[in-house]
């Protein structure tokens, strides 16, 4: 029976299987959050169909007590009777979950409650939390409490209990109280949340009406301080900068130990011994057992960052390569004080646990390195920009220009600056899909991209100035390969020591980071779209045009209008040029010095494009320049610098320099050999860019900034020495020492890897005719879909090419529910995809390049690894393209077959992480087996790989040999299917 006045509750669910419904429910628990009661319920369900290990292990409920447990129809009206005594639910909605609440528990039910979805509001308004599931939460929740979760459910709804709270503190905790200077004005805070409320019922559907109605009520859940949750004052009152900049300078945090400690001369180098003690008191702590290859490891570590030089490490996978090099860095810096350790790695994933999991595990309580300060450096555009924000907010809501989804887009960028110190990175799909305007006022507002040091409004609470003021009190500096080499000299004069983790993709960075770039997209939206406006929004020229006929002379006015107009014809002049670049029939990217098919007079004529480019290049650098020039000129006649508007166009003067700047730098010196020229399209966007081809200038100044520098790498060594990697770099000699630690792991001995190729699936080749072709994709579907279906999901395929992959995914896109197995893709940096994965053990993930290195799926979840198609250099590549024309003769032995080695063997390092882990590698690209000059591929690998040459063999191998030895035997015997 329904509550008269709101009452609210929690659940959660585990649901088994993957999201099909074939699957059965498991568990169901709700807590009642009445007032004074704290009633948990739980009821286990018989599932309909198997579950798996991972399901079974976090709910602890054993398949007994499952089977021996009512159905979902036995129990049905037990729940939503319960259920039906509230009027609102929260819960974490996750995919699997919200299928169940859709299909079965709210199914039928009279007057259901209204469900709020914790994770939405949590992005919103806690976006620092970065929780994606309620797993986060209990991680999180476990985490705390010191003590591993013995009962799941209670401890997920504890958590979730936690997290509702945490979101209505902010909500009413957070509110600034009117000023005492200007009284009568209504708080910033309540107005937008008031308009976020509002919203809600008309757009945003249930989560947001829970709020509401949870916020109105408060006083039905804790004894929380109802004072700040007055009625809501009059919203027709603009709400004044005045509280912004309140609200802000309340919330941001400060840094409070940023004393820099200039470094000692000389240098302690920690012994042997040292790093052998240090290791050992750490593997005690955390209750490991000794490893071997990770103390000498370390220990090479410890003479690379000590000794002059440049070193290499190769540490292969299960060496403890991070935590190796992390304890010789400690060490350092515990004998060394004021010193600092720069590590720079690829990817996002390696700098995060180094970040959140290794450097915290090495700064345990009591230790020798608990005083260790590390920070961690990101490239300006991670960052916002307040100043930014504040003009937004100034155009959006006191000058009333934006819509009510833009201003809600701006305060969830508002909570990001509070909660994430101004990180931008990772904007969570939930809140893309409910506000797509955040994307655009990111990057309005984004640090990079709009800062004018001489406008800021705002220098002293710039986050991302904060940001470095803590890089510089750090000890350890944590960063990416890029940002590495783009570190300001203030900083990089303190720090002597430096580690390039992930090394073997470092020359690929260091030639984008130092390459130069010109986007038709980026002039679009910073440059024309401001000053021309779009659709109902004004343009800025269009403003000052305004205003200057109000404030300016009439002679004065008449000369500024007459450079508005013809700025508006140089912006037309742009993407008029424009127009042409994108017009040309260029797929991807390609290097300006080749040749493209062209339409002249009805027919297809091939010519080289470089001709056609830069003339159109040319006459948009001229107009941006005018653009700039005549910019400059209002400036000189509006003389007003106090002018607020006036003084914004500066900014727009330096960013159309800016881009000529750019744009003439990238156009002169070509055609040349150590500059890699380079057009790229996609979809409604080209951009130009000019690379370095050779590093050894480079390699050279990093050398003299950092006179101990150490790359290490699980992958540096192919055909058993460095010099594939010393070719990137364009080092000829060796370098100081060059060690290899191998993997601990005995792959064919202990049967940790049975590799094998499908030779009966026709030979890939890059021209072959269409029926061939649609006899390769036949069978090679197929074969991948066997193999799938076989591990029961638990399997990661690895694409060279986003069209393979895009054929692949709806091939199995209607195939694979009919076995409850998630088909998941690679989008972008898809950390929701890696985490889904991981979670769900019946699951398969197609991806792409950064899938074949850098990413982790220790345990079951993935058991089978599955190579579509070798991995050879795409010579329609520029940088590929212009080395073979560089190298020639030599390119093949010196790029193309190193290349194609090392990939491969990245790939296969993804399978085996951890002692226990054991799968199959299959190549599906017969080529390996068959054709002679892909042959070496195989060397590269530390297991035989078999053949089969009909499909029935394959079957019967998957079946016979490979799920028994995975012990995955019983488990198809109880799927009850067949290929
Ligand atoms: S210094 Fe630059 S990035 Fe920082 S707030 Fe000011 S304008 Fe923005």
């Amino acid at each position: 029976m329904k509550a008269d006045s709101p009452s609210f509750a929690i659940l959660h669910l585990f649901a088994t299987g993957s999201y099909g419904l074939r699957q059965g429910l498991l568990q169901i628990g709700v807590l009642s959050l009445q007032k004074g009661q704290s009633v948990l319920k739980e009821w286990f369900i018989n599932p309909e169909a198997e579950f798996g290990r991972s399901v079974q292990k976090q709910s602890k409920i054993s398949k007994e007590q499952a089977k021996s447990a009512p159905t979902w129809q036995e129990q049905k009206a037990e729940v939503q009777e319960y259920l039906s005594s509230f009027t609102h639910v929260f819960f974490f909605q996750e995919r699997h979950e919200h299928i169940w609440f859709k299909n079965y528990i709210l199914a039928g039910m009279p007057s259901p409650p209204v469900c709020a979805d914790l994770a939405v509001l949590s992005s919103f308004f806690l976006p620092h939390l970065n929780l994606m599931e309620v797993g986060d939460l209990v991680a999180l929740s476990t985490a705390a409490q010191k003590k591993p979760a013995s009962q799941p459910m209670p401890v997920a709804l504890t958590a979730l209990h936690t997290q509702l709270f945490k979101l209505l503190e902010v909500l009413l905790q957070k509110i600034p109280s009117t000023p005492e200077d200007e009284p009568g004005e209504p708080t910033l805070f309540l107005q937008l949340l008031q308009q976020v409320l509002n919203l809600g019922t008309v757009y945003m559907g249930t989560a947001w009406r829970a709020l509401q109605a949870a916020a109105e009520n408060i006083e039905t859940l804790e004894p929380l301080d109802l004072h700040w949750l007055t009625p809501s004052p009059a919203t027709d009152v603009p709400v004044l900068p005045y509280h912004l900049r309140k609200l802000l300078s309340s919330w941001l945090p400060t840094v409070t130990d940023a004393t820099v400690v200039k470094p000692r001369v000389d240098i302690a180098q920690p012994s042997d011994q040292l790093i052998h003690d240090a290791l050992h008191a750490w593997y005690k702590k955390h209750g490991l057992p000794e490893r071997y290859a990770q103390m000498e490891y370390s220990k090479f570590c410890n003479k690379a960052l000590t000794d002059k030089g440049t070193f290499v490490a190769e540490a292969g996978t299960g060496t403890g390569k991070t935590m190796g090099y992390l304890m010789a860095a400690a060490e350092l810096l515990r004998l060394n004080p004021g010193r600092k350790v720069v590590i720079a790695t690829a990817t996002k994933n390696l700098q995060e646990q180094v970040m959140q999991g290794e450097i915290p595990r090495l700064r345990f309580k009591g230790g020798l390195h608990a005083h260790l300060r590390p920070a961690i450096v990101k490239g300006k555009n991670n960052y916002l920009c307040l100043s930014a924000l504040l003009d937004l907010y100034d155009e959006l809501v006191v000058q009333e220009k934006g819509t009510i989804r833009e201003g809600l887009s701006w305060l969830s960028l508002v909570l990001r600056v509070y909660q994430t110190q101004g990180e931008v990175e990772e904007i969570p799909h939930n809140i893309r899909a409910i506000l797509p305007d955040t994307y655009r006022l990111l990057s309005e507002a984004n640090a990079q991209e709009v800062c004018v040091p001489k406008l800021c409004q705002e220098p002293a609470k710039c986050t991302y100035a904060r940001h470095m003021e803590q890089a510089y009190a750090a000890d350890i500096i944590v960063t990416n390969h890029h940002k590495l080499l783009q570190l300001p000299p203030k900083l990089t004069d303190l720090i002597k020591h430096c580690i390039i983790d992930e090394a073997d993709q470092f020359p690929d960075f260091a030639r984008s980071a130092l390459s130069m770039n010109f986007s038709l997209g980026v002039v679009e939206a910073r440059l024309l779209r401001p000053l021309l406006g779009k659709n109902y929004r004004k343009g800025f020229l269009d403003r000052v045009a305004e205003r200057v006929v109000h404030h300016a002379e009439t002679e004065t006015a008449q000369l500024v209008l007459d450079e508005i107009d013809s700025i508006h014809r140089d912006c037309d002049t742009i993407r008029t040029s424009g127009e042409l670049i994108q017009a040309l029939p260029i797929q991807g990217e390609q290097r300006w010095q080749e040749e493209v098919a062209l339409v002249e007079n009805g027919r297809w004529i091939k010519r080289e494009f470089s001709a056609d480019i830069e003339q159109a290049l040319q006459e948009l650098l001229t107009a941006i320049q005018f653009v700039a020039g005549k910019i400059e000129r209002i400036l000189r006649l509006l003389k007003m610098p106090e002018d607020k508007t006036f003084s914004r166009l500066e900014t727009y003067k330096e960013k159309a320099a800016e881009f000529a700047d750019s744009l003439q730098k990238i156009t002169s010196d070509f055609p040349a050999r150590k500059w890699i020229h380079v057009l790229e399209k996609s979809g409604q966007n080209w951009s130009v860019s000019k690379m370095p081809y050779y590093l050894q200038d480079e390699m050279e100044k990093l050398q003299n900034i950092y006179p101990s520098l150490l790359f290490t790498s699980a992958t540096l060594y192919v055909g058993g020495n460095t010099q594939y990697f010393r070719n990137q770099l364009g080092r000829s000699e060796p370098f100081e020492q060059e060690v290899r630690y191998l993997s601990p792991f005995n792959y064919e001995q202990q049967e940790k890897v049975h590799a094998v190729v499908p030779a009966f699936i026709p030979c890939y080749e890059h021209k072959m005719a269409q029926d061939q072709k649609q006899a390769w994709l036949q069978t090679s579907m197929e074969t991948l879909l066997k193999c799938i279906v076989a591990l029961n999901g638990r399997t990661l395929v690895l694409f060279t090419s986003r069209r393979d992959m895009d054929d692949a995914y709806r091939w199995l896109y209607s195939r694979l529910p009919a076995y409850d197995i998630e088909l998941l893709k690679q989008e972008g940096t898809s950390l929701w995809e890696i985490r889904r994965f991981r979670q769900e053990e019946h699951s398969v993930l197609l991806g792409l390049d950064r899938m074949w290195s850098g990413v982790d799926f220790p345990g079951v979840t993935l058991s089978q690894v599955i190579v579509f198609r070798l991995p050879n250099p795409s010579l329609g590549n520029p940088l590929v393209a212009h080395r073979r024309e560089v190298e020639g003769g030599y390119f093949w032995s010196k790029f193309y077959y190193p290349a194609s080695q090392h990939k491969l063997r990245q790939g296969f390092g993804r399978l085996v992480r951890r002692e226990k882990d054991k799968g199959s590698f299959v190549i599906l690209d017969s080529r390996v087996h068959h054709t002679a000059r892909m042959q070496h591929l195989k060397d590269e690998l530390p297991v035989d790989i078999t053949p089969f040459h009909a499909g029935e063999d394959l079957e019967n191998w998957l079946l016979k040999t490979l799920l028994p030895k995975l012990e995955l035997a019983s488990e198809w015997e109880r799927r009850g299917i067949s290929f």
